[in-house]
């Protein structure tokens, strides 16, 4: 990984021919230490959300030790660079094998499940294990995310108390619930009504939990998207964990995934050509831009040309990505200034979550190096911003909460 001080630098110094993905240990730092100040129990983060190696360090460099992992690989990355981590397999369908090498290979001893038959397959495959922790994922109801993760998993309130009383008499060590309100979660209280949720299946069960997981959800700052300050969340959680009937023993897990790292990586591209207002980029939506393209999401950008930023007056433009697909397109609309042409550099900001995690090497692009940066990210949830608010946007891009609910198809999350 090289070392620049700003993406100008980078730009005067060297003008990249490939992509680079910027990225910002400090400000990702700055956002694991609010999560361990305010929140008042276990942060796991969610590998999926972005895996690379410099995440996990930094991750763990300030405290943050415990891993929401949903596969083999994810769990040999971060165990390649945290050896001691506290793991917990949150994927609630597994393969044998899987569940085994987490067990066996990996010292992985917390699993979730939303089934009869996932519980089942889990003390198979770890040879009727007594020293597992259980976890049975909720189906919730719950408005106000800008991706909606039900639907896909979870079991649902009347299947729940039955599941519920199977996994803890399945185990002698912890037996929890956990629930995933959605990505991007624009409503701090989405937490207060699932957890008022997840108490009720707990009463119908007879049961209480020993492990309460808020799971993800937690927003960061786009444009046209600007969430409730991140203490509004936690303050919901508190409350609603108050409000369970739990036991003093009882621990508080959240799974925070795009909130630590959203901000704290970018993608710096170059304009291969212009065509009226569309930039043919050299990064696309098999590269680092999957949600700019396929959700339509307007990330904040910036233009730079020899090592400056451009500044005036500003005109909306769509991307093409590198490749020959015609699907490689970012609608935008992305404001900048009305003189962009062929070799200047756009920074699009707010790339850290499921962006350089989604990258693939399609018709031979996607790969871009890595450099850290130091100056602040576009956006911030935790303060470190110069402008408070992303770049102007017109009313169009304002994503509309309740159309995006349920419906949309997405491989992740
Ligand atoms: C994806 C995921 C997360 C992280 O979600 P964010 O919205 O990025 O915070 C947490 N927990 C589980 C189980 C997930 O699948």
């Amino acid at each position: 990984m090289g070392e620049h001080h700003t993406p100008l630098d980078l730009v005067r110094e060297r003008s990249p021919e490939r992509p680079v993905a910027l990225v910002r240990p400090d400000s990702l730092a700055v956002a694991a230490r609010w999560f361990q100040a305010e929140f008042k129990g276990d942060v796991f983060y969610a590998v999926k959300a972005n895996p690379s190696p410099w995440v996990i360090e930094t991750l763990v460099r300030n405290g943050v030790t415990s891993f929401d992992v949903a596969s083999i690989p994810e769990i040999e990355l971060v165990r390649s660079v945290a050896p001691t981590a506290r793991l917990a397999f949150m994927h609630p369908v597994k393969s044998r094998r899987a569940i085994s090498q987490a067990y066996f290979d990996h010292g992985v001893r917390t699993f979730a499940l939303d089934t009869h038959e996932e519980l089942a397959k889990i003390i198979d495959a770890t040879g009727q294990a007594k020293d597992l922790n259980l976890i049975v994922r909720l189906g919730v109801q719950a408005d106000g995310a800008a991706y909606s993760l039900s639907g896909k998993f979870g079991v649902d309130q009347f299947q729940a108390p039955a599941l519920l009383l199977a996994t803890r008499q399945a185990t002698d060590e912890l037996m929890g619930v956990s629930f995933h309100v959605g990505s991007q979660c624009m409503r701090p209280t989405a937490y207060q009504a699932a957890m008022a949720q997840a108490s009720r299946a707990l009463v119908r069960a007879g049961v209480f939990a020993d492990v309460v997981d808020v799971g993800g959800g937690f927003p960061s700052v786009y444009p046209g998207m600007v969430p409730p300050p991140l203490s509004d969340y936690v303050d919901s959680i508190h409350r609603g964990f108050e409000e369970m009937k739990v036991h003093e023993t009882t621990e508080l897990w959240c799974e925070p995934g795009r909130a630590l790292v959203a901000e704290a990586s970018s993608i710096l591209t170059k304009v291969e050509l212009r065509k009226g207002d569309a930039l043919y980029l050299n990064d696309g939506s098999y590269g680092s831009l999957f949600d700019a393209a396929h959700t339509k999401w307007p990330f904040p950008v910036k233009l730079i040309r020899g090592g400056e930023e451009v500044e005036g007056a500003l005109k909306p433009y769509r991307f093409y990505g590198p490749t020959c697909d015609s699907i490689d397109h970012m609608p935008g609309p992305f404001w900048l200034p009305d003189d962009v042409r062929e070799g200047d550099y756009v920074e699009i900001g707010m790339m850290g979550a499921y962006g350089v995690a989604m990258s693939s090497r399609f018709n031979g692009f996607g790969d871009a190096e890595t450099v850290v940066v130091t100056d602040p990210p576009m956006a911030s949830m935790f303060g470190l911003a110069k402008r408070s608010i992303p770049l102007p946007r017109e009313e169009s891009t304002v994503v509309k909460l309740s159309s995006r609910k349920g419906g949309r198809k997405r491989r992740r999350r």
